[in-house]
Formats: structure tokens, C-alpha cells, sequence
């Protein structure tokens, strides 16, 4: 098909949509290292998750073998209320580049809570729901993935406790309302009602949270609960796997006109977009079928793969959770509180720590401001208003096709588009006033929290 036969946006029928999650671990020939037990330092069994997480999701976490999970008919009926995500051809912003690259972007913000954790939120609610339980705990930093997993449990009738991280809490009082919107219950955190909640703010009177405060409380919580388990929006193998269907959405649509992307882009958080997005093609890497070159993106901030340890460490600052092996900075590590957006996790999954452990995947990290200054000529050129924590990857995507019109190289680009940024309003106004600052930890800081991390093997 010829080159202007690629229409702006390039749309799935229902029908075209994926049946089944794919689960790369299954084509990996180093396997993602095992949780463990933060007593005993052996690989988890699935009775002890059991305790945390739903029996579904463990089977599902544990699985390093089974290439393709059938997707439940429920929740491919809710994912046909917001699915397929278009798949976009950036041609304004590739005329306004005059770049000879073809840029391509998989838009996750078409749903109200505005980024694709509604994914995985609604297959763990689903799970929770399925298993009998009354409801689930979680954290949310950012508040994306709290109000995806708001709106999950309200559509299936569950009760959902969040505990946001107290900066965004303050910051975005609309987020929490919208969370409550869909009957949730959302508390600051650091709190007051968790064990772990009142030791945080014993040792740190006056911090803003973290992540991974926020996480031990919601853990805690869901553990000393009758019929409540928690839930996680990113970091996790589960996760990963239930955000494929990005990425095998993007490749039938690409599928369709016949495109191989050269380059595929995704931020870095906890990697759950950026491990959906590249599943697909990864595999194809893996099997040996066909190369891509892989780019994880995040902030120099919080630079998890670029500066980070590849050893064991705690998920959570309360030391709670399984211990995992990942890329990064300790679970002590509390980034920079000016930072804008969800990309402030310290750890990184674990899956995507192998790959890129192996080679398989490059990484590296960009600065807060020019983050939003791609995100705001972004705006201008696509019309969309970006999230920050997208916007990293739109960043890199830009300066990848600006290198294409130095190089005459005519690189096709993919990039997740994760979400939308309304909620964001502040860090924008930041921006725009100059006040946004560019904070990068030294590396001695850093080699203090290294200093900190577990000692396993
Ligand atoms: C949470 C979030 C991210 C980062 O999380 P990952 O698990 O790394 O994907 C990125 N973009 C948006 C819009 C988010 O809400």
C-alpha cells in the first residue's frame, strides 16, 4: 500500500481486537529473578502471595511459561467501552519537525481516567471481584492509576481504599474528587491510620510521601482486612502482562498497512506501559523473527535503569513486600518532591530489568524542563495535551526523528502516548512561569541508598 494510504489515525474493528494478554516471559531465555520472601530470602509460593494479592493475579504473576492468558469476556466487554486506542500518524508533527521520519503514537488517554492503567485495573478488579472478595486497597502517587482503579471497582461493585501520596494529594484535589465520583476512599499518605503510616511520619515529620510509603500502608491495610487484598498498578509481572494489549493493538494496526517500526519509545515508571507496548515485539526479538531497536525513557530525577543497582531490594518503604530484583535507586530513595507526574518509583520491573540487563533494551533519562517543553510544542503541533509522564517519551521521540533530519535517515518512530494531562494543570503553570526546576540527585546521594540496599546471595 502506498505511503499516503496511511490515514491519520488508524483504527481496529472490535473484532480485530486481542482475545488473549501475551506474556513475554514465556519467550525469555533468562527468566525475570523470583520475588522474595523478605524473612526467609526464598523465591515466594503462591499461599504466601496469597495473602496480599488474588489467587488469579498469582497464578498469573508466577507464570514465566504460558505465552497467551484468554481475556475473561467481562473485561473485554469493558475494554470495548474505551478500546481499541487509536493508533496515531503524527504527519503534522513530523512537517513541523521537517523530519524525513514517520512518526507513529498508540493514544492511551481516550478514557476518564485518562491513562492506560485502566488496563490492568480492570483485570484485578475482575479477579478480586471473581474470587469473592469485598474490596482492595492500593497507593497512587500521580492519582492515574487510583482513579482507573476507582472506576474498575465501581463498575463491579467493590470497595476501593486508596492511599495517595500526600504531595499529589495536596497538589490535585480534582484527581481525589474524581476518584470519590466513582466511590472510592482516598487518604493522604503518609497517614496516620496504618502501624507503618505512624512509624513514616515518626521518622519523617513532615514528609510529602512516596510511592513506596503509600504502598506499605495499602499493603498493611488489605493484610489486616477480612476479605480485602491489594492491588498494584505498575512494577509487577500481572501488570505487564495485562498492558500487551497495547502493544498487540499497535502491531495488528500496524500489521494492517504492512509497517515496521525501526525504533519503539516508551516512559519508565514501574515499566508497565513501556513492557506492554514492546511485548509483542520484543517476542518477535526474542524468537529470533525480526530486530527493533528499544527505548526506555525516564527522568533524570529519578533515574532507575540509567544510575540505578540491579539487586534485590524492597518494593516498599516499609520493608513489607516481597524483596524484587530490579534496577534500582533503594527503597529509601524518596525522589525530589518538585518533580511532576508518576514516574517517581524507585524500583523498575523486573521483566524489563532482565531485558535490559541483557541488552535487549536501551534506557536513558531526560531532564523535567525539556520534558515540558516537548510536551507543550507537542500540544501545539498534535493537539493533545500530554501528560508529563508521557511526554518524556514524546521528548525522545522528537529528538529521534530531529537526528533523522540531520542523518536523512527515514526511521519509523513508535511511541506510547500513555495519557492525557489536565490533571497536571499546576506543573504546566509551573512551567510556564519558570519555576519548574531541574533537580538531579548527586551521586552521592545516590551511593547512600545503594549503601542501603539488602544484602541477598
Ligand atoms: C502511571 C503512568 C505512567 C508510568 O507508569 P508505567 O507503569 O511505567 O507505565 C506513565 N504515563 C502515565 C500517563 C501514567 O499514568
Amino acid at each position: 500500500m502506498s505511503e499516503n494510504k496511511i490515514p491519520y489515525k488508524i483504527y481496529l474493528e472490535e473484532k480485530e481486537m486481542p482475545t488473549a494478554w501475551y506474556n513475554l516471559r514465556a519467550d525469555m531465555k533468562n527468566k525475570p529473578a523470583p520475588l522474595l520472601n523478605p524473612g526467609t530470602h526464598q523465591p515466594m509460593t503462591a499461599e504466601e502471595l496469597g495473602g496480599v494479592f488474588c489467587e488469579e493475579l498469582v497464578k498469573q504473576e508466577l507464570d514465566n511459561d504460558t505465552a497467551y492468558f484468554d481475556i475473561p469476556e467481562d473485561i473485554r466487554n469493558f475494554y470495548k467501552m474505551y478500546r481499541p486506542s487509536p493508533l496515531v500518524r503524527a504527519y503534522c508533527l513530523e512537517e513541523k519537525l521537517k523530519t524525513p521520519a514517520k512518526i507513529y503514537y498508540k493514544f492511551e488517554g481516550n478514557n476518564t481516567s485518562g491513562s492506560h492503567k485502566l488496563n490492568s485495573a480492570i483485570a484485578q478488579a475482575y479477579y478480586a471481584k471473581k474470587q469473592g472478595l469485598k474490596g482492595v486497597t492500593t497507593e497512587t502517587g500521580a492519582g492515574q492509576w487510583g482513579t482507573a482503579l476507582s472506576m474498575a471497582c465501581s463498575y463491579l461493585g467493590l470497595d476501593c481504599k486508596v492511599y495517595m501520596v500526600k504531595c499529589s494529594y495536596e497538589q490535585k484535589p480534582f484527581r481525589r474528587e474524581v476518584m470519590r465520583t466513582y466511590g472510592a476512599s482516598v487518604t493522604p499518605s503518609p497517614s496516620m491510620e496504618t502501624e507503618v503510616g505512624k512509624k513514616i511520619l515518626a521518622e519523617h515529620p513532615g514528609t510529602t510521601g512516596s510511592l513506596g510509603c503509600a504502598i506499605s500502608e495499602a499493603v498493611e491495610k488489605a493484610v489486616t482486612n477480612e476479605g480485602y487484598r491489594y492491588v498494584l498498578g505498575s512494577v509487577l509481572n500481572q501488570v505487564l502482562l495485562h498492558q500487551s494489549v497495547i502493544g498487540l493493538e499497535a502491531k495488528t494496526a500496524l500489521d494492517k498497512y504492512g509497517i515496521k517500526p525501526d525504533v519503539i519509545i516508551g516512559c519508565a515508571g514501574g515499566g508497565s506501559n513501556l513492557g506492554g507496548l514492546i511485548a509483542p515485539f520484543m517476542g518477535e526479538k526474542l524468537r529470533g523473527e525480526a530486530d527493533y531497536q528499544f527505548i526506555a525513557v525516564e527522568p533524570a530525577s529519578c533515574p532507575s535503569f540509567t544510575r540505578g543497582t540491579y539487586a534485590y531490594d524492597f518494593c516498599d518503604t516499609g520493608m513489607v513486600c516481597p524483596l524484587a530484583k530490579m534496577y534500582t535507586l533503594g527503597s529509601d530513595f524518596i525522589p525530589s518532591a518538585n518533580h511532576a507526574g508518576g514516574l517517581r518509583y524507585h524500583g523498575m520491573s523486573s521483566i524489563l530489568s532482565q531485558l535490559y540487563n541483557d541488552g535487549l533494551m536501551e534506557a536513558i533519562s531526560v531532564k523535567q524542563t525539556d520534558v515540558f517543553e516537548a510536551a507543550e510544542y507537542f500540544a501545539r503541533v498534535e493537539g493533545i495535551l500530554p501528560a508529563p509522564e508521557s511526554s518524556h517519551a514524546i521528548r525522545a521521540a522528537i529528538d529521534e526523528a530531529v537526528k533523522c533530519r540531520e542523518t536523512g535517515e527515514e526511521k519509523t518512530i513508535l511511541f506510547g502516548l500513555t495519557g492525557t494531562g489536565y490533571f497536571d494543570m499546576v506543573a504546566y503553570e509551573k512551567f510556564h512561569d519558570g519555576q519548574m526546576d531541574d533537580y538531579i540527585p548527586t551521586d552521592e546521594e545516590l551511593a547512600k541508598y545503594r549503601a542501603m540496599l539488602p544484602k541477598i546471595d
